[in-house]
């Protein structure tokens, strides 16, 4: 199976929806081996370096959203945060997991994101414009092979009631299930044996965020879901959807839990063959398991190895591939 990227570049622009602020993003074509590289324009302009490569190791914080950061450098082209830096010395981009989903999913490898603010747009609250973008730009094949990794041995994390579980399978499968004390919610789960770009397209794409009427001014007051609002988020009070049309799927919540996994699985920078389950996930577990697959590599092993593989070292392949 070989790498690709998108044929053209590609724009849109919308809203953050934590941030609030008008965001431009575009998708841009990029070589085999590049991986998915947010470039900041807003740092570029004042003369730093500017790329966070979409990773397990750039994840600055996992609540409510997944951001990314890197520190801003002007010698070296790639840095994990082990160097830490202050706020002022960082570039940050926050809310990625809807778009990074969608190329996981779509299997496109390789793009450069260039974002001018320091958000993904929320568009409306879901992967489905996304998926009409990268269809827009078009799909190369390149002369690379994909990344593939598969799992070695289940393994699990359990954090009182919530868990997350790994194992061997032949194909990307997902069990997810959430549970909310919420007369429009409740216990909802749902089960993709197979993904592939047109399960996701057809089941998941344009599930939206969802959020509670009673949160928003503590979301608010904490920097978060400042661009919220019914065009991008099913919003609902103690016993209804507040949005004109209510949801698009009775249990639109877990399908778009399992769009936020996918976002984070992405970070792995390989496509993926293993079961995942999922009991009240989000993305805060989700990163727990990501960061487990790094520190742990005996729990992976890469299946397909390219000749033209180029692998990052510290990667989670890489490291795999140095043990197999
Ligand atoms: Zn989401």
């Amino acid at each position: 199976m070989q790498q690709s990227t998108i044929a053209r570049r590609v724009a849109c622009s919308g809203i953050g929806l934590h941030g609030g602020e008008k965001v431009e993003l575009a998708l841009c074509p990029a070589a085999a081996g590049t991986g998915i590289v947010f470039v900041s324009l807003d740092a570029a302009r004042d003369g730093g370096d500017v790329e966070i490569r979409a990773s397990a190791g750039a994840v600055l914080s996992t609540a409510r959203a997944t951001t990314l950061a890197a520190p801003i450098t002007r010698s070296s082209p790639r840095h994990s945060l082990e160097g830490e830096a202050d706020d002022c010395h960082r570039v940050k981009i926050a809310t990625v997991e809807h778009l990074l989903a969608t190329l996981f999913a779509l299997e496109i490898d390789n793009v450069r994101v260039e974002v001018r603010g320091s958000e993904i747009p929320a568009l409306d609250g879901s992967a489905a414009p996304f998926v009409e973008c990268v269809r827009r730009a078009g799909r190369v094949r390149q002369n690379a092979a994909r990344r593939e990794l598969a799992v070695a041995e289940p393994f699990e994390i359990r954090d009182g009631d919530r868990w997350i579980r790994i194992e061997p399978a032949g194909a990307l499968r997902i069990s997810y299930a959430i549970d909310f004390s919420h007369p429009c919610i409740g216990r909802q789960s749902i089960e993709i044996p197979s993904l592939d770009e047109s399960v996701f397209e057809r089941e998941l794409a344009a599930a939206r965020t969802f959020g509670f009427a009673h949160e928003v001014e503590a979301l608010r007051n904490a920097g978060l879901a400042r661009g919220g609002n019914f065009d991008n988020t099913v919003v609902l009070d103690e016993t209804k959807v507040l949005n004109d049309g209510g949801s698009r799927w009775p249990d639109e919540f877990v399908r778009h839990k399992v769009i936020d996994l996918l976002g984070d699985l992405a970070l792995l920078g390989a496509s993926l063959h293993a079961h995942i389950q999922v009991e009240k996930g989000g993305h805060r577990l989700h990163h727990r398991l990501i960061r487990a697959l790094v520190e742990r590599p005996e729990l992976l092993v890469v299946r397909d190895r390219g000749r033209s593989m180029e692998l990052d070292p510290g990667s989670v392949p890489a490291r795999a591939l140095a043990r197999s």
